[in-house]
């Protein structure tokens, strides 16, 4: 509970309702438009699978150097469908999408005034 009362204040939502099944969901907390972005990180020089991890809001492989040759810079790599192998290497990161003008007008014509995400969290 004091978790959720710091995020709260502090009008930061994590997106935790948004499952990694689906692709793209909106955030039952905020309303965000969220897609679930899966990226693996590798070394540059052997090509090797390094585990991913996010830090200061970028992909960074865990380890400083790699494991198999001990070269220290590496690439990021999108992962569309994530398997059962890549999951191990694999960091989720929930990106906000903004709509365009004209996907923003209907999405609020369906969802009317009933229910508005976009309000709750806001006191
Ligand atoms: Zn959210
Ligand atoms: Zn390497």
């Amino acid at each position: 509970m004091i978790l959720l009362e710091y995020f709260r204040k502090n009008n930061v939502c994590h997106h935790d309702k948004v499952t990694p099944e689906k692709d793209v969901a909106y955030c039952p907390n905020c309303g965000e438009l969220i897609e679930n972005q899966w990226y693996i990180t590798r070394c540059s020089c052997c090509g090797v699978k390094l585990k991913a991890i996010i830090k200061n809001g970028e992909v960074v492989p865990e380890a400083h150097y790699c494991h198999n040759c001990g070269f220290k810079s590496f690439i990021v790599e999108r992962v569309n469908k994530i398997n059962f192998i890549d999951i191990n290497y694999a960091v989720l990161v929930k990106a906000v999408i903004k709509p365009s003008v004209d996907e923003i007008t209907q999405s609020w014509c369906d969802v009317g005034d009933a229910y508005n995400p976009k309000l709750i969290g806001n006191y």
